[in-house]
């Protein structure tokens, strides 16, 4: 499908592929120097006065780093994960990875579409274990209140940061305000590895517990073997192979280098959309007045009550070569997740949620396209 302007379009630099092609020259694949190094760039990128000592762990993709998390954090069979239902499948995924019981909170309002305080202070339950708190689209979610009412109940606070990496709130990075934070590297986010993950935590003991369970329970690597510091190892509990490799950490380097200025890239096409939109009668943006280092992720907006429904305003952008997606379809109307509810916010503002391009060299002109093109597909009469 030739897209005159696609969701994303992702664009590698030279450096990148240089990147890449320098790992395979020196022919060692996995959990070698290049690891090491974009863990100690990304811990050093998120390191403020407020969280002095971060460490970052990398992985294979952000749903393992979800995953890896809460066992980490002691989440097993019967415990409750109370996440929001509007998000990325794989937050009630990770929980049932760990043989836990997702239990699914609303949003804010349709303003802010991050989960609700107060809805997660209804769900707990002895049972629960983690509350998973989505910085959506790199807003930072009711950091505050969520804190309190997680160290209240003794349960693990656990960032999905999947869209705001090098974001922060009031000076301090997303990521580092729970127990956890979780990254995401796959194609379309803010930075890239291809599949790739990164783990964050501010607690030493815990990242050690992270590094041991990411490579199969294990007290070294083979690097370190190689290197000549190890020759055996034991295998302190059962773990996985969550492993990132030397490649994408070597692509993730050289990406996280442009980060900064991607992301502010990000928000200036953000806030153009947001001057832009506001003409468009009827459309509603949330975070509209939202501003700071945050991951500009994504533009979501809300289509009006009783205009067209959101298939027939898709496939109108399709028509005119737009391509638009959604973030997200709750969890709980899945087929594999149903029964839960209701949550009224995110039930009345999930049928009408739509996503509009965005990447960072997102054209002025195209910008405009999409939004005449938005604008024509909800208030165009019907065929
Ligand atoms: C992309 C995404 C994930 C999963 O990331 P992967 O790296 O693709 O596994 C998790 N949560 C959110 C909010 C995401 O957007």
């Amino acid at each position: 499908m030739g897209w005159t302007v696609p969701y994303f379009d992702l664009r590698l630099e030279a450096e990148d592929k240089q990147a890449v092609l320098d790992v395979l020259d020196r022919a060692w694949l996995s959990m070698g120097p290049k690891i090491e190094a974009f863990e100690a760039a990304f811990a050093t990128a998120l390191t403020t006065p407020a969280a002095p000592s971060v460490e970052a762990v990398a992985v294979t993709n952000c749903t393992v780093a979800l995953h890896l998390a809460l066992a980490a954090c002691g989440v097993g069979p019967g415990d409750e994960v109370i996440t929001p239902s509007l998000t990325f499948v794989a937050d009630a995924n990770a929980a049932v990875q760990c043989g836990a019981k997702p239990v699914f909170a609303d949003v804010v309002s349709r303003d802010d579409w991050t989960v609700d305080p107060a809805s997660v202070a209804r769900l707990l339950t002895p049972r629960t274990k983690a509350v998973i708190a989505v910085h959506y689209a790199g807003y930072p979610c009711r950091l505050e209140a969520l804190r309190t009412i997680c160290a209240d109940a003794g349960v693990a606070l656990i960032e999905d940061a999947a869209h705001a990496p090098l974001a922060s709130h009031d000076g301090r990075s997303l990521g580092t305000f729970g127990e956890v934070g979780v990254f995401s590297f796959f194609s379309n986010k803010n930075m890239t590895t291809g599949e790739g993950g990164m783990v964050v935590t501010r607690d030493e003991a815990l990242a050690q517990r992270l590094r041991t369970m990411r490579s199969h329970g294990m007290t070294t690597s083979s690097y370190q073997r190689f290197r000549g510091h190890a020759f055996a190892y034991d295998v302190l509990e059962p773990g996985f192979n969550y492993r990132m490799d030397e490649l994408r950490a070597a692509l993730g380097l050289a990406q996280l280098t442009r980060l900064p200025a991607s992301n502010a890239a990000r928000r200036d096409r953000v806030l153009r959309y947001r001057e832009r939109l506001a003409s468009v009668e009827g459309i509603h943006v949330p975070f509209a007045d939202r501003d700071g280092d945050y991951g500009f992720h994504a533009v979501p907006v809300l289509l009006p009550e009783g205009g067209p429904d959101r298939h027939t305003v898709m496939d109108r952008m399709k028509a005119a070569g737009i391509q638009t997606s959604i973030h997200y379809r709750p969890i709980h109307t899945f087929q594999a997740y149903e029964g839960a509810g209701p949550l009224p916010v995110t039930d009345a503002i999930a049928p009408r949620i739509l996503s509009l391009p965005l990447y960072p060299h997102l054209t002025d002109a195209d910008q405009d396209r999409v939004v005449a093109a938005l604008a024509e597909a909800v208030w165009a009469r019907a065929a």
